[in-house]
């Protein structure tokens, strides 16, 4: 009676692949993207830049990552943002589809290496507009389902935006970095939100950890690399970064 149930279920609410349009019979009924195109997603492999996770430069020091601030170590991305990963970021980014971001947190679990014990997942925050427009953070989303396949903890409004910035898309890799200058700041129901210029480095444990950025796509890493500055300016020692996707730059490869 429960098959017939399920499979009455599965008639009147065919659950099917978002990329591929396959159907999900059990026990993948909950997916939103297929096993099939997961394994399409083209893993980001070695050789990169041990910074940034970049593919190397033919010649000379990294150019991508030498801006960063010295706390930012390492950038990792599990899938190249093509095909299918590209149209999967879309529906959570502009769908409303949020589940989906549990099936990409699996696959950055199964292919990026996890962060050291009592490592701290910090989402990076929207600006409210667009938020509230959204309904949801998508980078809240990977970091909640990331911490909970990692075993890490999170802290969801560390990070705060402090004005809207325009869609990062149409930008080369120098207006993006003009784009977020200054767009972050710490927050903690100990102090408050924090002036860059006079961080009290004790006063808050959780500087103290070490500390991973979350985002959906990693395109320049200027998003990261501003995000870090403000964890580093309040005090923090050690951030690492973690995408899903990771866009080619021509200007980079
Ligand atoms: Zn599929
Ligand atoms: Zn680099």
């Amino acid at each position: 009676m429960t098959t017939l149930l399920v499979a009455l279920e599965q008639l009147l609410l065919p659950a099917e692949c978002l990329v591929c349009h396959r159907l999900l019979g059990p026990p993948f009924a909950d997916d939103l993207v297929c096993r099939v195109c997961r394994l399409r997603w083209r893993p980001v492999r070695r050789p990169w830049c041990e910074r940034c996770g970049q593919p190397e430069p033919h010649f000379g020091p990294c150019r991508l990552c030498r801006g960063w601030p010295a706390e930012l170590t390492a950038a990792r991305s599990a899938v190249w943002l093509d095909g299918g990963a590209r149209r999967t970021v879309h529906a959570l980014k502009y769908e409303g589809l949020a589940r989906v971001g549990l099936d990409m947190a699996a696959v950055v679990a199964k292919l990026v290496e996890r962060p050291p014990p009592g490592a701290v997942l910090v989402p990076i925050p929207l600006g409210t507009k667009r938020q509230s427009r959204r309904g949801y953070n998508q980078s809240v989303i990977l970091a909640t389902a990331l911490a909970r396949l990692w075993g890490l903890t999170n802290r969801l409004e560390l990070l705060v935006r402090t004005r809207d910035t325009p869609t990062q898309t149409a930008l080369t890799p120098a207006a993006r970095l003009a784009n977020v200058a200054g767009a972050f700041r710490v927050q903690s129901a100990e102090w408050g939100v924090q002036n860059r210029s006079a961080a009290p480095h004790s006063a808050l444990p959780i500087l103290h950890s070490p500390l991973v950025l979350v985002d959906d796509v990693f395109t320049t890493g200027a998003t990261l690399a501003e995000a870090a500055r403000a964890l580093a300016a309040a005090g923090c020692q050690s951030i690492l970064a973690v995408t899903f996707g990771r866009a080619s730059i021509p200007d980079f490869n």
